[in-house]
């Protein structure tokens, strides 16, 4: 809003596409919502007795500024025992889910420093970068090349301000997982060009072709790499607000310094929630990952079957980016459309960066049985016949 108590970089609307979906989805009674990553299930029962349990043993104080001791050391147990990652504890702060990101941005960019990013993207990159003072330079991925990154359109777009380049793989909203090449072609691209890679893993139980890789574990990246992760994905948690970041001991020194100054110390509750997660996560997630993995499946099997929309096979993550460059349409008209005919709430892939146009995405955060009803909605549309 133009006002003059309102700082003028934020006269321009920056809501999302995702943030609109939830007045959309009121519009009629029985929508069915496949727009939000926001997963049905809930949070085990035991983590929430077990936080629960921690908070009435007088875990209701502030916690270390890099957050909760047994915490920080769980996860960096699981990262050893998991990914084969031996990192020290001076490498890892624990924070308030997507906020790492800011914090990793803060701690890195000066004004008007440029941060690639892959499109399409996550739609708060964008902005996430430019709160940080950045300036996001899009690199576009496609359907043809498996939405890997193209090396050399990479490098095209480094200039003398180029600072980082942040990564998603399990990527939202593709479901692509980068292969192990082009993990090391990024990685070979970051150290030529000594730029920082933010790695956003935050869907790492979700690698269903091959088992998920870190940046952290490819050769000379631990030194200049910042992985963002948090718990709202892998251990269904979302509302619980935490995560992690590693890096770097000297990096995380200036994260422990900003996010002091923006909340102190990650909630306590929310810490003992996720130690008791990771800890327990073989009892918690290998059905959490089934689940979704069937949906997913399910999902990708009717949309193959419909005239008119492909998807490719998938390979991580709860979501789907589903053609439909068939219909002639343009995916917000498609999006509404599906709203209006089927009732069932989607996401344009415009709006995850200009080569979305063409996509619809969806997130299989619903089970079986309404996937079915959606698709049997959908499938009797006249675009789709
Ligand atoms: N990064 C990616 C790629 C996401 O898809 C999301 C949420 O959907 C986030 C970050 C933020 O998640 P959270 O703040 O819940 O950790």
């Amino acid at each position: 809003m133009e006002h003059r108590f309102i700082t003028k970089r934020f006269w321009k609307d920056t809501s999302t596409a995702m943030s609109k979906s939830y007045a959309m989805a009121r519009q009629f009674d029985d929508v069915i919502n496949l727009s939000l990553g926001d997963p049905d299930l809930i949070t085990d029962a035991n983590i929430s007795y077990a936080a629960y349990q921690d908070s009435l043993a007088g875990h209701t104080k502030y916690t270390d500024f890099r957050g909760d001791p047994e915490l920080r050391k769980a996860i960096l147990d699981y990262y050893h025992e998991e990914l084969h990652i031996p990192i020290k504890d001076e490498e890892i702060c624990v924070s308030c889910a997507c906020l790492a990101m800011n914090l990793a941005l803060q701690a890195i960019l000066d004004d008007g420093d440029e941060v690639i990013i892959h499109a399409p993207y996550y739609t708060q990159y964008p902005q996430q970068i430019e709160l940080a003072r950045g300036v996001p330079v899009i690199l576009n991925t496609y359907e043809e090349e498996d939405f890997q990154i193209n090396i050399e359109r990479l490098e095209s777009l480094i200039t003398d301000k180029t600072k980082a380049l942040v990564i998603n793989t399990p990527n939202n909203p593709t479901g692509t997982c980068f292969t192990e090449e082009t993990m090391r072609n990024i990685a070979a691209v970051a150290i030529k060009h000594d730029l920082v890679v933010i790695s956003d893993e935050i869907y790492t139980l979700y690698s269903f072709e091959n088992p998920f890789m870190s940046m952290l574990s490819v050769d000379g990246m631990r030194e200049r790499t910042i992985v963002i992760n948090s718990f709202s994905k892998d251990y269904t948690m979302t509302g619980w607000r935490i995560g992690h970041i590693i890096a770097p001991d000297f990096i995380i020194d200036v994260i422990r310094q900003i996010s002091e100054k923006l909340i102190f110390t990650a909630p306590t509750i929310s810490q003992r929630a996720a130690l008791y997660a990771m800890t327990h996560r073989d009892e918690i997630q290998p059905a959490m990952r089934e689940e979704y993995k069937s949906r997913v499946f399910y999902a990708a099997e009717r949309i193959n079957n419909i005239p008119n929309m492909s998807v490719m096979s998938p390979r991580g993550t709860f979501y789907l980016f589903f053609n439909i460059k068939k219909t002639g349409l343009t995916s917000q008209e498609v999006q509404m459309k599906i709203l209006q005919e089927a009732h069932v709430l989607t996401l344009p892939g415009s709006a995850f960066g200009d080569c979305g146009e063409g996509y619809i995405r969806i997130a299989c955060t619903v089970g079986v049985d309404k996937l079915k009803e959606a698709f049997d909605r959908i499938e009797k549309m006249d675009i789709f016949k």
